[in-house]
């Protein structure tokens, strides 16, 4: 099984979530074991996707280098991981990417129009052979190893819209276009009432979040899967685990895991060396990894 990338360069516009400005994403082919690049075209600095590069998670996943940012990263970089494609380069005029409706299926409609293409070197996977958790109180969220790769999470809201919700899938291309990608982000009222005043989420809107007062989902639309705020935490968590640089074979639970937790996890499993092993699909061992991104 080969590298992947792009096949052709794409671009969008939307509105980044903080600021509430129009933010140009462009997408582009890179060669062989360059991995995943973002480039802010405003400012001329590359920052590599790595755990290293991960400055804040409060809110969003936030990587930077000399001062320069780039924010709200995971939904992009979730399609991105899903579709299985190794090397790309993100290109941005500003210091976001762009919220679009708040859930990946635009950027998965992007990397459609974009196609993919094989490239000469063999796909690099990780197969994580011991069980890493992260714990803070009765949260938690944990890899370990799988022959398949599962995301299965829980989260518990004292919300009557919300309440606990679990949801698990097997993750292969078709099943996160279909159960994954379309679920959006949430937001509390008084939470964005919060930042608004802090000068964040200027650019949040119904459009681009599921809004909820104290009792219920403000959008008049409604939810686009009863369980939408499960699904998208399982959105969120794949677009961090991309940071490990390749895609894996594993499988991650969480109960009310959050980008905090999950960054935490990502530098844990690195940090130890007998937790995971880099495998280069040759032939002879590639076919049981097939069907993930067929
Ligand atoms: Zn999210």
């Amino acid at each position: 099984m080969k590298q992947t990338t792009i096949a052709k360069p794409v671009e969008m516009v939307g509105i980044g979530l903080h600021k509430g400005h129009p933010v140009t994403l462009r997408l582009e082919p890179l060669e062989a074991n360059r991995g995943i690049e973002f480039f802010r075209k405003d400012v001329g600095v590359v920052i590599a996707l790595t755990p290293q590069s991960v400055v804040d998670t409060q809110m969003a996943t936030v990587i930077g280098k000399n001062g320069h940012v780039i924010s709200t990263i995971e939904h992009l970089l979730s399609s991105i991981y899903a579709y299985g494609i190794d090397n790309i380069r993100i290109t941005l005029d500003s210091d976001e990417v762009p919220v679009m409706d708040g859930s990946s299926a635009s950027f998965c409609m992007l990397l459609d129009e974009a196609g993919q293409k094989k490239l000469e070197s063999n796909k690099r996977i990780m197969r994580i052979k011991k069980a890493i958790e992260i714990r803070d109180g009765d949260k938690y969220v944990k890899l370990y190893p799988s022959t398949n790769s599962v995301f299965d999470f829980t989260i518990l809201f004292d919300h009557p819209a919300i309440k606990r919700q679990s949801y698990h899938v097997e993750l292969t291309k078709s099943n996160y276009k279909k159960e994954i990608a379309k679920a959006r982000t949430f937001g509390f009222t008084s939470q964005i009432q919060y930042l608004q005043s802090k000068n964040l989420a200027m650019g949040a809107s119904l459009d681009n979040a599921i809004g909820l007062d104290d009792t219920k989902v403000l959008n008049s639309e409604g939810l686009r899967y009863p369980d939408e705020f499960v699904r998208h935490k399982i959105l969120d968590a794949i677009g961090d685990m991309s940071l490990l640089g390749m895609n894996f074979i594993g499988s991650y639970e969480a109960f009310a895991g959050s980008h905090a937790l999950n960054h935490a996890l990502t530098k844990a499993l690195l940090a130890d060396a007998d937790a995971y092993e880099v495998i280069e699909l040759s032939s002879a061992v590639d076919v049981e990894y097939q069907k993930a991104y067929a």
